[in-house]
């Protein structure tokens, strides 16, 4: 079959489960029938008796053999091949629709089928079928499924599946065997893409008097993924890829800059989505590492430091453009999925040697599913940080106008205890398509009544010094969602979110996020039009990015898609990552007892 690999490309499949996992979406029946059965698809033994076209239609009358009746049929679509086939006295298996026609039984468009008593499996792919029946029959065989791991109950479901023998064996499978088949070949696929490459250097440096200096004690998770990485870097035949993933505020800051001192001495680079980050993270940088370590920040404008001789590089994309950024045996990347695919690896590049490559660790405020972080840490490791320094004391509440009056006192109360508030609209300026109030519409008000208000929008030039000025001396700052990004504002103790049920839940999250950062009391307030919103009445009670995002999986498999925030979920037809933890679980487990 020379064009199979143009059809597996057709098909978007790249293993053997895959096509397996193609299954059958219908089956045809083509046992013959014993009576006539409006509504249904039957097959009969059938000789033609009478020849009849009018109108451009042919009307071939049946005798059904085995009956002993007569049956009319009617084909709209007629060419010359029908008036062969269907000549009187000629002899058929018929398969078609019956229907009744003025209380007269009738078949429509009867086919003449050549095997009968088999269960026919039909596949509706982007391939014709008998393409796909081909592949199928070639590929699909009980030792290729065998030789692909699969257990003897796995293998005769599958065969059942693609080549029945009886309507038992396509109506009694069980749906939990697919699922486990489905979760095993992702992970298969998985680990197949993982490629290992030498590291460019052995890292080991003493991190105990940076830990010891530490202003706080480190958190059991950041003390885990430390040890985590230091065992990581300290490998030399296999550069690693790491990624911890920790919600907003979970200090991954102090994980990063631990990590500066395993490389030291040598070099590393950390590279930060915003010049903002950059900057926070630069000012912790030189207020928690050693004295000894040269630091560097390299932003397009206004660096610091001479990143030529810095042992610890930070800085913004600006270092993808610079073309005399020193080698580095570790480089890092805060906030990771702000950056495209295709930027993370030209930092990678930049300090590979060929084949040999730095250490590479990437940190995200994004929880995923833990189920989904099971499978992927097949292919990257994953480090998961799931508590915060400070508990976290948040309410989370619905509200909408009727509240209003009770929101008002309680952000007036916030601002006289010198906390900020954060006020999020859905957009800048006034739109008819929306029903909530603009920045534009809303600013009038919070001005009039309220001191030190600051305006900033995502397509703000001026928002990163917004932020900055807010930080210091503001009250009540009114935005879009821009303040996603991760900027630190302690003292921010009350956010409302207006339009929230406009919004998915990561979004939600990360918003929610930026409020009681050090543990003070706070306030996150869903206002919206449409109280009862289970969505929104779910969010209010949990606080873990990893709930979170186990939430919204469910929501989004009901259907419940709102914004281009979402990750581009993975797709499958039967497991459900929201319910299966343990069979991804056990799919992990038959995979490892393979190698
Ligand atoms: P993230 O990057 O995960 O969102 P940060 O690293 O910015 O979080 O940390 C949030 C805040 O918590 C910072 O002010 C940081 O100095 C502080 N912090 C980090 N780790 C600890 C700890 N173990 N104990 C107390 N405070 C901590
Ligand atoms: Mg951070």
């Amino acid at each position: 079959m020379q064009e199979a690999k143009i059809l597996f490309e057709k098909l978007k499949i790249v293993s053997l489960l895959d096509l397996a996992l193609i299954t059958p979406s219908s089956y045809s029946n083509n046992s013959l029938s014993n009576e006539l059965i409006v509504g249904e698809v039957q097959t009969f033994q059938a000789e033609v008796i009478n020849v009849n076209s009018n109108g451009g239609r042919m009307y071939v009358v049946f005798n059904l053999q085995k009956l002993d009746i007569e049956l009319k049929s009617v084909f709209f679509k007629v060419s010359a091949y029908h008036y062969d086939t269907f000549k009187i006295g000629t002899r058929h298996y018929i398969q078609g629709k019956i229907t009744s026609f003025r209380g007269d039984m009738q078949m429509i468009q009867p086919k003449s089928i050549q095997n009968i008593g088999e269960i026919v499996p039909k596949y509706s792919t982007s391939i014709k079928d008998y393409q796909i029946k081909e592949l199928i029959k070639f590929y699909i065989t009980e030792e290729n499924l065998y030789n692909e791991g699969l257990n003897r109950d796995e293998v005769s479901l599958l065969m059942k599946l693609h080549y029945p023998k009886s309507l038992e064996d396509i109506n009694s499978y069980n749906i939990e065997t697919l699922k486990f088949i489905e979760a095993f070949n992702h992970l298969k696929k998985l680990k197949g893409k993982k490629v290992n490459f030498p590291a460019l250097k052995s890292l080991d440096g003493n991190i105990e008097d940076f830990i010891k200096n530490l202003p706080f004690r480190l958190t059991k998770d950041q003390d885990r993924v430390i040890g985590e990485i230091q065992k990581d870097l300290k490998n030399k035949d296999k550069a690693v890829k790491r990624i911890v993933i920790g919600d907003v505020g979970s200090g991954k800051t102090i994980i990063i800059l631990a990590s500066a001192v395993m490389a030291y001495p040598h070099k590393s680079i950390l590279m930060a989505p915003t010049s903002l980050l950059a900057m926070q993270i630069y000012e912790e940088a030189t207020k928690f590492l050693p004295k000894y370590m040269k630091i560097a920040l390299v932003k397009q404008r206004d660096s610091k430091g001479d990143y030529l001789s810095a042992d610890f590089i930070i800085g913004t994309h600006a270092l993808l453009y610079k073309d005399d950024i020193p080698t580095a045996p570790l480089i890092m990347v805060d906030e990771q999925h702000r950056f495209g695919t295709k930027q993370r690896a030209k930092l990678e590049q930049i300090v590979a040697k060929g084949k040999v490559k730095p250490h590479f660790l990437q940190f995200s405020a994004t929880p995923i599913p833990r189920t989904q972080a099971m499978m992927e840490s097949e292919l990257i490791d994953m480090s998961l940080i799931t508590t915060t320094p400070f508990k976290k004391d948040i309410t989370t509440e619905v509200i909408d106008r009727s509240d209003f009056s009770r929101l008002f006192k309680e952000i007036q109360s916030e601002i006289s205890k010198n906390n900020q508030v954060l006020i999020v609209y859905p957009l800048v300026e006034e739109s008819y398509s929306i029903a909530y109030q603009s920045i534009d519409e809303g600013r009038g008000f919070w001005e009039k009544r309220f001191k030190n208000v600051f305006v900033t929008h995502g397509k703000d030039r001026r928002k990163e010094e917004v932020l900055v000025e807010f930080r210091e001396k503001g009250d009540i700052l009114l935005s879009t969602t821009v303040i996603e990004v991760g900027i630190s504002l302690p003292r921010l103790t009350l956010i409302v979110i207006v339009g929230a049920e406009r919004l998915g839940l990561a979004t939600l999250h990360q918003l929610r996020g930026r409020v009681g950062r050090l543990g003070l009391k706070s306030w996150c307030y869903l206002f919206t039009n449409d109280k009862s919103n289970n969505r929104l009445q779910s969010f209010c009670k949990t606080l873990s990015g990893f709930e979170i995002a186990k939430l919204d999986l469910k929501y989004r498999k009901s259907g419940d898609i709102l914004d281009g925030t979402i990750q581009s979920g993975l797709q499958f037809k039967w497991l459900d990552l929201a319910e299966d933890e343990e069979i991804v679980k056990l799919a992990k487990d038959r995979l490892h007892s393979l190698i």
